[in-house]
């Protein structure tokens, strides 16, 4: 086994501190508390080849891997500046154009989303189905001219608003006349300034610059052009996108906890309220020596994840524990990183509290952690089904 990252793979790790000496955590918060989409990093980002890691080069992406995306997650992260739109978008939405799109959808798309020029949002989830997307209700209805008519409602769409397309799981077969549950999916790409399109804010209490929205689909129209793949087989191309996203969330998770305990490190090493500095307490270290433990195990998972979905194994086991660990990782590296702030850790200007919602949310999403659990029990253990 080979742990060495190559130059080129440390160049990427290492591309988030550059780019924070321009867009820093300040920056990103600044953007987090107006909810404004930073746009001026994600085109720095996008100019420096990162949202096209994936994208083959033939398309205008850097023809890199899911590896390379985690090392250049966790490194953005590092810094304090993860974006959730990278993950839907960049990873999620353009590995599927790459990987299933017509080649008129690939030359129309994918350039100018690796340029930043346009931006793709994820909706799956829906009101109702929540976690159980088999019971998703929101329909592409088949028409006479082979068009499809668009009706449903989905919820927190991160970037809704701001994107030029959503990729939408929809179902073209509802799920009570299907002989398969998972048949019937059709996953359409759907311009978002379409007639028939309307998006309401959910204000959420996570400080994040993408704004989270309820979408109503009332008969939009799509056409053929618009299917991602074939009619009815949209969900074996969702199957795939999963394990990437549990990966990068993996990455983020690993790069925030490491962020918070950066900060704590430096404070706990000046702050001196007894004798000598307070990093000297054991009750003040070991949490954060065990937090660091669990971060770095984590990352190792995520890492392996992604080396074995480059190389087309199966990862869904890997990539199910790395996003676990890296959400309980974060929400332990925070929390202790939070104590040895005292009271300094709840104010604006020290910024520890406020990693502490999204450090949070991956224990919820993008998928919650007792359905993970479930995968491991079930399909890693081989224990019985409970749902
Ligand atoms: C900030 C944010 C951004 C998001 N971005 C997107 C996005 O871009 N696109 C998108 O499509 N969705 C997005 N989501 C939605 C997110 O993926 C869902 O909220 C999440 O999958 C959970 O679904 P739910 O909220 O319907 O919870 P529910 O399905 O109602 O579940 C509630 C709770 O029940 C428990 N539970 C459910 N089923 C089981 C089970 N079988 N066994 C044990 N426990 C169970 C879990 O603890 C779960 O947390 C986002 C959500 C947030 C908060």
């Amino acid at each position: 086994m080979d742990f060495e990252l190559s130059q080129e793979q440390t160049m990427i790790y290492e591309y988030g501190a550059s780019l924070a000496r321009t867009y820093d955590r300040t920056y990103w918060m600044e953007h987090a508390e107006r909810r404004a989409f930073p746009e001026a990093m994600y085109k720095q980002i996008a100019a420096d080849g990162f949202v096209g890691t994936m994208v083959p080069e033939a398309y205008g992406g850097a023809g890199l891997g899911m590896l390379e995306m985690e090392l250049f997650l966790e490194g953005l992260s590092n810094q304090g500046i993860p974006l959730l739109s990278l993950v839907v978008g960049a990873t999620m939405t353009l590995s599927m154009l790459s990987n299933h799109g017509s080649e008129a959808q690939k030359q129309r798309y994918l350039p100018a989303a690796c340029r930043g020029d346009i931006r793709f949002c994820f909706a799956i989830t829906e009101p109702d189905a929540g976690t159980n997307t088999i019971r998703a209700s929101t329909i592409a209805k088949p028409q006479a001219d082979g068009r499809f008519r668009l009706n449903g409602r989905k919820t927190y769409i991160t970037d809704a608003r701001e994107s030029d397309y959503a990729l939408v799981v929809t179902r073209t077969t509802p799920h009570t006349e299907v002989a398969k549950k998972t048949d019937g999916f059709t996953l359409f790409i759907v311009d978002m300034r379409a007639k028939g399109i309307e998006m309401h804010p959910i204000p959420v209490s996570i400080p994040l610059p993408e704004t989270q929205y309820q979408v109503f689909f009332d008969d939009v129209e799509l056409g053929p052009e618009d299917v991602l793949g074939e009619v009815g087989k949209g969900f074996g191309i969702l199957f795939e996108c999963l394990n990437p996203e549990r990966i990068c969330v993996g990455a983020i998770g690993c790069g925030l906890g490491r962020f918070a305990m950066d900060k704590a490190v430096a404070y706990a090493n000046e702050r001196v309220v007894f004798n000598g500095p307070i990093g000297a307490y054991q009750a003040l270290q070991h949490p954060l020596a065990r937090a660091k433990t669990e971060i770095e195990l984590a990352a190792l998972m995520a890492r392996k994840a992604a080396w074995l979905f480059d190389r087309k194994q199966p990862c869904a086991p890997e990539a199910n524990m790395a996003k676990y660990a890296a959400a309980e990782a974060s929400i332990h590296a925070v929390d202790a990183s939070l104590q040895c702030f005292g009271g300094n850790g709840f104010t604006k200007e020290y910024g520890i509290f406020d990693i502490f919602p999204l450090a949070r949310l991956f224990k919820t999403a993008p998928l919650n952690s007792e359905m993970v659990l479930n995968y491991i029990g079930e399909h890693v253990m081989g224990l019985p089904r409970s749902y």
